[in-house]
């Protein structure tokens, strides 16, 4: 065992039970490709090899790269030292693989939009997160979780919460409650047509401040106005995707 190391969020699984009903959430099929991140010790990781022969895993942790490396189990599955943040999916040899892991809750957004930043090269994603980042992910228009991470998600994903987590299944137990998330893309909107730099902006700047009208939190931008559908007084928790895709569509750039 590696003491864990707070500074890359290690909480490592330590619940069977809970260890089960992850793999049979995700469901896996004999021929599905798996890319974990941050394996640890490889609770997971050995779960998933009873399922399917292809797994590979990105660990940043150098000891615990030694740590899987010395288990017969899992020492023929590849695993590459590296942040998943500044690793290149494409580059990894996987072919539409489902994307999985009990990730540091601190990179929980980052993680989100790597996976934003990859999204033709992974089919579905499993993530573990803290309970609150959860609810924003799902939240309803006009509730006070209807946040930026919403919207941006909301364009690309249809967000599940598939169970919440408890802290004692963890060693070290976090301080917080999780929850387990799917993550499967919507097809809805034709992103060919969609400038996403324009669409994040205008969704940025309006939760930026959140409590002001978008008149006055979109006043640096030049937006058609008479062509958007959009009333300018409202707030932007009160905008659906539609909505921030009209402003995003009427920048005049
Ligand atoms: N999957 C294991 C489990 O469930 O017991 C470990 C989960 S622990 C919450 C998070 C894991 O992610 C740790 O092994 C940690 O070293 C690794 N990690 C942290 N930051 C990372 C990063 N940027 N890229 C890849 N792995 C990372």
């Amino acid at each position: 065992m590696v003491f864990a190391k707070k500074k890359w969020g290690q909480n490592f699984l330590v619940d069977n039970n809970l260890l089960e009903k992850i793999i049979k959430t995700i469901d896996i099929k004999k021929d599905d490709e798996i890319l974990e991140i941050g394996p640890g010790h490889g609770a997971l990781s050995e779960k998933i090899i009873q399922k399917t022969k292809t797994l590979k895993m990105v660990e940043i942790d150098p000891e615990l790269i030694q740590v899987i490396g010395q288990n017969p189990l899992l020492s023929p599955f590849e695993i590459f030292n590296q942040d998943i943040l500044k690793t290149n999916l494409q580059e990894l040899g996987l072919n539409n693989p489902k994307v999985i892991g009990n990730i540091p809750y601190n990179i929980t957004s980052p993680i989100i939009f790597w996976l934003i930043n990859h999204l033709p090269y992974w089919r579905e994603s499993y993530l573990m997160v803290q309970k609150e980042v959860a609810q924003r992910l799902i939240a309803d228009i006009g509730t006070k979780d209807y946040s930026r991470i919403t919207v941006m998600t909301g364009l690309y994903f249809n967000i599940k919460i598939c169970f919440y987590i408890s802290p004692n299944v963890f060693n070290p137990k976090p301080k917080v409650e999780s929850a387990f998330i799917s993550i499967k893309k919507n097809n809805k909107y034709d992103l060919s047509k969609i400038d996403s730099k324009k669409y994040s902006q205008v969704v940025r700047m309006a939760f930026n401040q959140r409590r002001k009208m978008l008149r006055n939190s979109l006043s640096a931008l030049d937006i058609n106005r008479d062509k958007c559908e959009v009333d300018f007084q409202r707030r932007p928790e009160q905008l659906t995707i539609d909505e921030f895709l009209d402003i995003s569509n009427n920048i005049i750039s």
